[in-house]
């Protein structure tokens, strides 16, 4: 169980550039044991990470974990669920954000408050942990992670309050960052988001049970029915007396990550109680609208551009097709990358299909563009295949700034957008055209206000001031516990 791996030798030849956080599912349930039912949530939740997986359960008087690092499917069976006896209980799986890829930092995190122990799964980022880990230290708290996680349970679990819902409010008012979190005690669930309303969460039922999710995805595995979202700033607790709302901090300008409708959210789950498949549809047609190419046929990077893809076509009456083949079955790969490497791994995941491509003009739709790298060989590969034209279009506007709520993407200086203008990224792609979707596109194609959305990615215009951070940096709290171990022996 505690085989760990490091994050510097699990990097991915295929690396896209973005990558999400995590995903959290828990259920209350009156009828049965849990744990199965979690698994499957934490499977259709693992487009949100695949690092790590753990679930924790409460029988009424103990809590019980088991997490290992691995995709859902590989770190849980038969035999490592059926210990897990209990009829609510916590799921997550990680991508890391805050603290490298290892055991110790897989959730859920188990502590005790009070004698009483508690588990804690969290999606998305806090921003304050370095100043906020220096206070616990100097009060003697010993951390075993390095994530942002446990500076959150640590407040939690040295508060002098005396319930553990009145040292979770303590704690939320210390942190800042985006924080979709769920909280397990022997008897109830606890399930916070944070006033902006960063990353999503969905509230659902199956009969007398409660689930909370990432997404609605994962409550459509379970047949469970979608009540609602869970709203920006509120404190849901579910127990033997049913749910309880209570809204503890004032919401002062809610800001989803508009990436979660971009490219994060699964298309089959709702976000605004849209479909994220028919939101990225309008976004193809608005790019469309707003930068069309004479071209004989529009392809997409499959998979995420595909529904952008045939908006775009349905805007533009430029026939879709498929102009790559997936090889859906590589997985991750532990071989350190190179340039020549990175090559061969984008060749091995998409295969362009050169009968229909070949002295054909093309408009290629892909989501975003980060460091151009994988892009300019996509073009590469597209040309080598015979394509006559390539007009590239983004249904994004350019990555310009680094994220700080639990998207890992690049550093700054690593956009290329950022160093760029679209001219100099087209002549360095070598396409004939180059366009992207606006921000008034994006707003337009979901059609909801932009008041609802972070774009800092795009504008730099960050909602929860990170002034304190100088660069994203998801390592920065591994000195400290390498200072501290120091210390200790
Ligand atoms: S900075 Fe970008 S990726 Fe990060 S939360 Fe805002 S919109 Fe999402």
């Amino acid at each position: 169980m505690n085989n760990e791996i490091s994050g510097e030798a699990r990097k991915d030849i295929f690396e896209t550039g973005i990558h999400e956080e995590c995903g959290i599912f828990g259920i209350y349930s009156n009828e049965s044991n849990v744990a199965e039912i979690i698994f499957y949530g934490l499977q259709a939740l693992q487009h949100r990470g695949q690092e790590s997986a753990g679930i924790a359960v409460s029988d009424g008087e103990n809590i019980l974990v088991y997490k290992d690092l691995g995709l859902v499917s590989s770190v849980f069976n038969h035999q490592n669920l059926a210990p897990l006896l209990g009829k609510i209980g916590i799921g997550h799986s990680r991508y890391s954000t805050k603290g490298r890829n290892a055991w110790k930092n897989s959730q859920p995190l188990f502590r005790t408050f009070r004698g009483q122990s508690f588990a804690v799964a969290h999606n998305g980022n806090l921003i304050n942990t370095e100043s906020l880990r220096a206070g616990q230290l100097k009060k003697g708290v010993k951390f075993e992670t390095s994530t942002d996680t446990e500076i959150f349970a640590s407040l939690i679990e040295t508060s002098q309050k005396e319930t553990i819902e009145e040292a979770i409010e303590e704690a939320i008012s210390k942190v800042k960052g985006s924080y979709s979190i769920l909280i397990l005690t022997k008897d109830k669930i606890i399930g916070l988001r944070d006033p902006n309303g960063f990353r999503p969460m969905a509230l659902g039922r199956k009969g007398d049970s409660y689930i909370i999710a990432s997404e609605t995805c994962a409550l459509d595995i379970i047949d469970a029915v979608y009540i609602r979202e869970i709203d920006p700033g509120e404190f849901l607790t579910i127990d033997k007396n049913g749910l309880r709302s209570q809204m503890i901090f004032p919401v002062d300008r809610k800001s989803m990550c508009i990436f979660e409708l971009i490219y994060f959210a699964r298309p089959d789950s709702y976000l605004f109680k849209k479909n994220m498949y028919e939101v990225r549809h309008r976004m193809g047609q608005e790019l469309a609208n707003e930068s069309g190419s004479g071209a004989d046929l529009v392809i997409s990077v499959p998979d995420s551009g595909t529904p952008a893809a045939i908006g775009y076509s349905s805007a533009s009456k430029i026939p879709y097709v498929e102009g790559f083949i997936k090889n859906r079955y590589i997985g991750r790969t532990f071989i350190q990358p190179s340039p020549e490497i990175r090559e061969i791994g984008v060749k091995l995941k998409l295969n362009p299909l050169k009968d229909i491509i070949k002295n054909k003009r093309l408009v290629v739709v892909d989501d975003s563009i980060v460091r151009g790298n994988t892009s300019k060989q996509i073009v590469k590969m597209l040309y080598n295949a015979g394509a006559k034209e390539i007009h590239m279009r983004i249904s994004s506007p350019p990555l310009v700034y680094p994220c700080f709520y639990g998207i890992d993407m690049a550093a700054r200086t690593e956009f290329i957008a950022n160093h760029r203008t679209v001219e100099e990224i087209r002549r360095f792609l070598g396409v004939e055209s180059l366009a992207y979707l606006s921000i008034d596109g994006l707003v337009k194609a979901i059609g909801e206000p932009k008041d609802n959305f972070c774009f800092a990615c795009f504008n730099g215009d960050y909602p929860v001031d990170v002034s304190e951070i100088i660069e994203y940096d998801k390592y920065s709290l591994e000195s400290e516990i390498k200072k501290q171990s120091v210390e200790i022996s």
